[in-house]
């Protein structure tokens, strides 16, 4: 598999033990300093404070209150499309074929539809165990790469995203907000925004 480090993001996650929020925060990788991956603890979360000076001080304060023992970065990659390859009875499923950002929350749900459509040419297979395994693979690659590419395209996970440029990215934020409020206010907007996400997953 072929990773592009250049669209690569980072979460930071600050858990606790019992019941417990957990917060993360991703930007691409060029927006963090080169040493982030190596960064443990009390200094993932001084890390989140100094990138989020003008965040809500609320939102800072679940940083601070974070336990540093359960706060760690995690580098996210992004697979490029591959062409089909000559079937044998090796196959691939999940991100071990179409590893994703979390830019629509849907890298488990297509694993899980790997799953189940490998499972379905294997049992509904009239001809060999190769013609089963060939029709899955035919199936899962478009639609895979599909999901890296949407994934990739939503949410900031890609470098080249409007947000991050000085003037696009404010209009970009400003829309964003706009949006975020209808959604929030607006009962008909809100069941659409669900309904769409919905609709995407089961997709
Ligand atoms: C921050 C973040 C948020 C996400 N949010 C969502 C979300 O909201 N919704 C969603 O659908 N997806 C989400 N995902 C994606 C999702 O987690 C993955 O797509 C999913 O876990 C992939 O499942 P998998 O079984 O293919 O691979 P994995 O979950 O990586 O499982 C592979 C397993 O193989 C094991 N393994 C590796 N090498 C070996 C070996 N040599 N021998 C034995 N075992 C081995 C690993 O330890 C691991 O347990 C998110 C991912 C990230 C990073």
């Amino acid at each position: 598999m072929v990773l592009n480090h250049s669209t690569a993001g980072m979460d930071y996650f600050a858990t606790t033990h019992d019941d417990y929020i957990n917060i993360a925060m991703w930007t691409s990788a060029d927006r963090f300093a080169a040493n982030v991956g190596k960064l443990r603890g009390a200094e993932v979360i001084e890390l989140a404070l100094e990138m989020t000076p003008h965040w809500h001080p609320h939102l800072r304060r679940l940083f601070e209150l974070g336990d540093p023992a359960s706060s760690f970065p995690v580098v996210t990659a992004t697979s490029v499309p591959v062409d089909p390859w000559p079937t044998t009875n090796v196959t691939l499923l999940g991100d071990a074929i179409h590893t994703m950002t979390p830019g629509h929350g849907v890298g488990a749900n297509t694993a899980l539809r790997d799953a189940a459509l490998l499972c379905r040419c294997l049992v509904g297979s009239d001809g060999s165990l190769l013609d089963a395994i060939g029709a899955y693979e035919a199936e899962m690659i478009p639609y895979g790469f599909a999901r890296v590419r949407d994934s990739l395209n939503n949410n900031g996970t890609s470098g080249n995203d409007p947000l991050y440029r000085p003037f696009a990215g404010r209009l970009a934020m400003a829309g964003a907000r706009t949006y975020f409020r209808a959604v929030d206010k607006i009962p008909s907007v809100r069941r659409k925004f669900v309904d769409d996400l919905t609709t995407y997953r089961e997709s």
